[in-house]
């Protein structure tokens, strides 16, 4: 991927939109703006290259569990896709095609880290300072992801550990794996994708479960030539696929609502599932979920199951406590001996690393405005004392039940419209009320209430530990986000400028 990596400007580079980020959000807000004639921006990227998640994690047997037809941009239909299911490759691949045919190159900024966005009171603008050159911009689009920070659990005796140690999502693909005894710390969508392949070639794998996963049959399969040829000849085909995927991931949210049939027609299908792929009575009852299902993210899979029966793999129903040299030693005690560890622990979902480096009025960074009360933002996209700035992909976006990438479509949709306004309208800041803000946040609390989310008896990354809300969650069916977050009004951001009933 070229862009301007080695680029070093003496004075700040002067743009009208500055995006943090390319993955599917940053891509995504650079192409519309591109495809709308919009050229004064950047997209600054902490990595070398463009992806995001699909970049990052290139962990063995990582794939996407939404869809491929629709973990994809609506307006970018792929009829390429080799399965249902696509490889984690295809996807990043996908996104590097998207930078490159779409114009995004030459807006790109690589290797720029932000160290610090600060919104400058005097100047109405955002100054951004960055590990490769300075920026001011008008506008601030913060597209830096809520899985993307890796998250290492506290484990006394961590860097005592005399073998390669290392994170899903930074795999070490130096290390070799033929014959050697590999431990994997948790069980969650990563996991279960890592464990089935590292059986294969591990002499012993050790799986440290803290709590069991639900997991439904995964239903992949090839698409074959003439399905691709038909795709390729006639894209509505395509689109009318993504239709029916879209449905059908909001129709199970009904589960999540706690609807008793649902929530029974789910759990049943999981079970039977595990029932079906483990004959073993003891090793099923260690694998079985001690919580409602969609409490934690449903997982799929046709093949981990499989691998939990093989001689040369350990279950070991408790978390990872102490490591001493070669020993990973659970809580209840269990010492065993290994010569890998990976920690497919998951990422900093609840407390975004960026929202300590984004600095608002007042000198405050979002963090700090947020407190121990936790993310919250208007529409999930605008945070008060925070103007000209807008946020994909965080607070109020995630669903274990349909795509992300029809969400952050979503947001940007409301930020393209946020901006065609303040341009016609003399660039005024735009900044949404405390009140605004405070107001959603309570509503999304409100509907999470009464989810699987908050009621499944589980922990879960989508929860703030510090406070119990689901901050990062949108607690709905998706097409609702759509309805209610996707259309920019003007009188929330300017209350004071627009006359009541107007
Ligand atoms: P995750 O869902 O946060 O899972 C982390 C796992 O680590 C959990 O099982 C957790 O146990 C466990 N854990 C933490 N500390 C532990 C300890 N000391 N000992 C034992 N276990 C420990 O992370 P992830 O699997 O990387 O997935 C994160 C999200 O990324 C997914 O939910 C999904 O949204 C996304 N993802 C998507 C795909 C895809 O196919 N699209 C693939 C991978 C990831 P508890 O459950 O008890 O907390």
């Amino acid at each position: 991927m070229s862009g301007s990596s080695t680029q070093q400007p003496q004075t700040p580079r002067e743009v009208e939109v500055l995006i943090v980020g390319a993955g599917f959000s940053g891509l995504g807000m650079g192409i519309q703006l591109r495809r709308r004639g919009h050229e004064s921006f950047a997209v600054i990227e902490r990595a070398d290259d463009v992806g995001g998640s699909w970049r990052d994690n290139t962990y063995p047997g990582v794939a996407c569990d939404v869809p491929s037809p629709l973990y994809s941009y609506s307006f970018r239909i792929n009829t390429e896709w080799s399965r249902m299911y696509s490889p984690g490759g295809e996807i990043w691949d996908y996104l590097r095609d998207a930078a490159r045919e779409e114009g995004i190159e030459p807006h790109l900024v690589l290797s720029a880290d932000m160290i610090e966005a600060k919104w400058d009171v005097t100047t109405g603008r955002w100054f951004v300072h960055t590990s490769n050159g300075d920026f001011v911009s008008e506008i601030l689009v913060s597209a830096t992801g809520h899985l993307t920070d890796v998250k290492f659990p506290d484990v006394p005796g961590l860097d005592t550990f005399a073998g390669s140690l290392f994170h899903s999502a930074r795999w070490d693909h130096g290390t070799p794996l033929d014959g050697r005894r590999v431990g994997v710390v948790g069980t969650g969508a990563s996991a279960l994708q890592i464990i089935p392949e590292l059986a294969e070639v591990a002499s012993e794998v050790v799986v440290f479960q803290r709590s069991a996963p639900y997991v439904r049959p995964r239903q992949d399969r090839v698409f074959s030539e003439s399905e691709k040829q038909l795709f390729r000849r006639d894209e509505t085909t395509v689109r009318e696929m993504r239709e029916v995927l879209f449905w059908g991931g909001d129709y199970s949210f009904a589960a999540r609502r706690l609807l008793p049939s649902f929530l029974e027609e789910a759990r049943t299908m999981a079970l039977r599932h595990l029932e079906n792929q483990v004959p073993d009575p003891e090793l099923r009852a260690k694998l079985t979920p001690h919580y409602e299902i969609g409490c934690k993210r449903i997982l799929s899979s046709d093949v981990y199951y499989p691998a939990m029966t093989l001689p040369h793999v350990r279950l070991e129903t408790s978390a990872l406590a102490v490591v001493d040299g070669t020993k990973a030693v659970s809580t209840t005690g269990n010492a065993y001996e290994l010569d890998v560890l990976v920690f497919a622990t998951g990422f900093e979902t609840y407390d975004l690393p960026s929202s300590h480096r984004i600095v608002g009025r007042g000198g405050q960074t979002l963090a700090a405005h947020w407190g121990d009360n936790g993310m919250q933002a208007y529409d999930s996209v605008a945070v008060a004392g925070f103007p000209n700035f807008f946020m994909l992909n965080g607070p109020g976006t995630s669903l274990g039940h349909n795509s992300l990438v029809y969400m952050i479509e979503t947001q940007v949709d409301h930020v393209m419209g946020a901006l065609d306004w303040w341009r016609a309208g003399g660039r005024p800041p735009l900044e949404v009320s405390q009140d605004s803000e405070e107001a959603f946040g309570r509503e999304l609390d409100r509907r999470a209430a009464g989810t699987v989310l908050l009621q499944g008896g589980c922990s879960s990354w989508y929860l703030d530990p510090r406070n119990g809300r689901a901050t990062l969650s949108w607690p709905d069916f998706a097409h609702r986000f759509r309805d209610e977050c996707a259309t920019f009004d003007p009188a929330v951001y300017l209350p004071a400028a627009v006359p009541v009933g107007e």
